[in-house]
């Protein structure tokens, strides 16, 4: 299914790619074997480090934010909340949600000549609460982007802005984000849905100065998940796992639910792959 998500991915993708080097190509390793074998040099080369068989993941090239303006809502646009001001500002609105009562995806774009923080609230007569933050952007960052879970409860986003910042918050539903599936190559914070099926683990190769990853439990119960294990799964399995730098680490999904990958910056690349539970090697 192509959701919009999908089409934002592919032009991010579009924009950070070097065109002589698509992503989703052949692996290069691959291309050079079908090249003729060169003629033997005097002095043997170096190995390049890509050609010795060990997962490597692909530096993001080129800037990652486009010089587009971000994204403003238009009239009869739902699920969509932005703005922009040119003094400091604080403001709280309500928001409406693509499936009610049910945890809602955020992409969050904003840009600011000083700072900018979004934050979900919950706001009812019988309780005020403060989520952290889905965003924040500092005049050195220039750009901010990020996509993040919003849990059900969340009923207002407050919105702290310095001089000169636009902001866009899009929500979509669980169901209109892309799935997890097979392998796949990105970078940044990504939100990926897991689908009904067999429990399956995810393999993640990421490369963050912090990065963790877990799995959301489609019941949306959050810490209230009292969700049996699947036959088959141990009582104890991993759906969360914290690194810093380069790593690979394992991921246990075992219902329908959502994958979330968060990054430190939006340009720290990683690679996915999903394999049956229990199918990988041991020592993992
Ligand atoms: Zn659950």
């Amino acid at each position: 299914m192509h959701s919009a998500l999908v089409g934002l991915e592919q032009r991010r993708r579009a924009e950070a790619a070097d065109p002589s080097a698509p992503r989703d190509a052949v692996p290069r390793s691959r291309q050079r074997a079908a090249k003729p074998a060169p003629e033997p040099a005097a002095t043997p080369a170096p190995t390049p480090v890509d050609e010795d068989g060990l997962p490597r993941l692909t530096a993001t090239t080129g800037p990652l934010d486009g010089p587009g303006p971000v994204p403003q809502r238009q009239e009869g646009e739902r699920f969509h909340y932005s703005g922009r001001t040119d003094e400091p500002t604080e403001l709280e609105f309500p928001i409406e949600r693509p499936e009610p009562g049910v945890v809602a995806v955020a992409l969050v774009e904003a840009t600011t000549k000083s700072s900018l923080s979004i934050t979900p609230m919950v706001r009812t007569r019988t309780r005020v609460d403060t989520h952290s933050s889905l965003l924040y952007v500092a005049s050195y960052h220039g750009r901010g982007r990020s996509r993040r879970v919003l849990a059900g409860d969340v009923t207002h986003l407050k919105v702290e802005a310095g001089r000169r910042s636009e902001w866009s918050v899009r929500l979509y539903a669980p169901t209109e984000v892309d799935e997890l599936l097979g392998e796949r190559e990105g970078f940044g914070e990504t939100v990926l849905a897991v689908r009904p099926g067999d429990p399956t683990e995810v393999v993640i190769h990421a490369k963050s100065s912090s990065w963790h990853a877990q799995f959301v439990c489609g019941c949306w119960r959050d810490d209230d998940c009292e969700c049996p294990s699947p036959k088959g799964l141990p009582s104890w399995f991993r759906t969360y796992i914290s690194a810093y730098g380069e790593a690979m680490r394992v991921v246990t999904l075992p219902r329908p639910g959502l994958f979330v990958l968060h990054t430190d910056k939006p340009t720290d690349p990683w690679r996915l792959q999903v394999r049956p539970y229990g199918s990988g090697p041991k020592h993992d």
